[in-house]
């Protein structure tokens, strides 16, 4: 092992708020409630937050993780993940005779909303997005022939529209900040009447964790993001990190993808962590630099979040059903 050069002083920042957003909370939540309320197996669509721990996690209690819904038998409940699905996949599910609950985040529920609306006006959408991810194919899907995918600034060039005087752009929820803004630009500049939509979809979580990274990462020598390689929001926490200033930034599982080379000559670590991230896994971080003599931890608070959603529709409405069943059984046997 080479010397390691030891700063005299050594700290953590960790950033506020990190972590679970309403929308993931409510997906976990969702299939936790099914299992316990339907029995296991409970099949769930893709991977119901981007996120290994909490996939593993709900395996072993019985979920099972399906790529498409045809694999589901049926007569079985198929769970949609929180980055929503095309009605295709909807009516695949009919065709399967399954029961579904839809644990889409109802911020991308309002982007499905907004596609469909626009296309009905007969706009054409141009949706800043990544190619590829789980949401841009879902809400493309609410109106194919009127979507465009355009992922990022240098993607502008190659868009083609039928009229530049009815065009409308919407985004994924969990795009940095910053770069859709310069997409929405460079959109601008070829289409002058460029449609905004009525509010931004890049949701509050996605956008709070930005600005708590940003003051956080001007100050640190490196900066460890929480969350998985496929999750869109923690990546863009990375590139956020770095272009506030971290002299390095990496994404990891937990600590034990942490590399100790990273902290050649670091005083000021700043944890952060991705919307899909359970904050037992921030914690493993914690522990694991305060092993090797970070062990004071201050918070940088850059916001409060209390949003919170309330369950999947046909979850309520059967915990309504047993409920009213337990009443009148007790009032049937008094
Ligand atoms: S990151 Fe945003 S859009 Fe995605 S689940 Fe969380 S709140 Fe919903």
């Amino acid at each position: 092992m080479g010397t390691m050069t030891t700063p005299t002083s050594r700290r953590v920042l960790l950033a506020a708020p990190r972590g679970y957003c309403a929308g993931v909370d409510r997906a976990v939540i969702a299939v936790e409630q099914a299992l316990q309320q339907y029995g296991a197996p409970v099949y769930v669509r893709h991977e119901i937050v981007h996120n290994k721990y909490v996939v593993k996690t709900l395996e072993k209690k019985g979920a099972i993780f399906v790529d498409e819904t045809e694999e589901v038998p049926p007569g079985n409940i198929v769970i949609f993940s929180a980055h929503g699905v095309a009605p295709t996949v909807h009516d695949e599910a009919k065709r399967g005779k399954l029961a579904t609950i839809d644990a889409t985040c109802p911020l991308v529920t309002k982007v499905h909303k907004e596609a469909v609306r626009y296309a009905k006006e007969d706009y054409d959408i141009l949706l800043i997005g990544h190619e590829g991810h789980e949401e841009v194919i879902g809400t493309s899907g609410e109106a194919p022939d009127h979507i465009t995918l355009v992922d990022g600034p240098e993607d502008v060039q190659n868009v083609e529209v039928r009229d530049p005087d009815k065009v409308v752009w919407l985004s994924q929820t969990t795009l940095s900040v910053d770069e859709t803004m310069e997409t929405v630009d460079a959109l601008k500049g070829r289409y002058p009447n460029l449609l905004s939509p009525p509010s931004d979809d890049i949701c509050y979580a996605t956008q709070n964790r930005q600005t708590a990274v940003k003051q956080m990462g001007a100050q640190a020598d490196l900066v460890i993001v929480v969350g998985s390689k496929n999750s869109s929001n923690s990546v863009r926490l990375v590139e956020v990190a770095l272009g506030a200033g971290a002299k390095d930034a990496h994404l990891v599982d937990g600590a034990e993808e942490i590399d100790e080379a990273w902290l050649e000559g670091v005083g000021t670590v700043g944890v952060t962590s991705g919307a899909s991230v359970p904050e037992v896994l921030v914690e493993g971080v914690l522990e694991w630099l305060a092993q090797r003599g970070y062990e004071d931890v201050e918070t940088v608070t850059s916001a409060t979040e209390s949003i919170h959603f309330s369950l999947p529709k046909e979850l309520r409405r059967d915990l309504r059903a047993e409920a009213k069943a337990a009443t009148d059984g007790e009032s049937a046997a008094e």
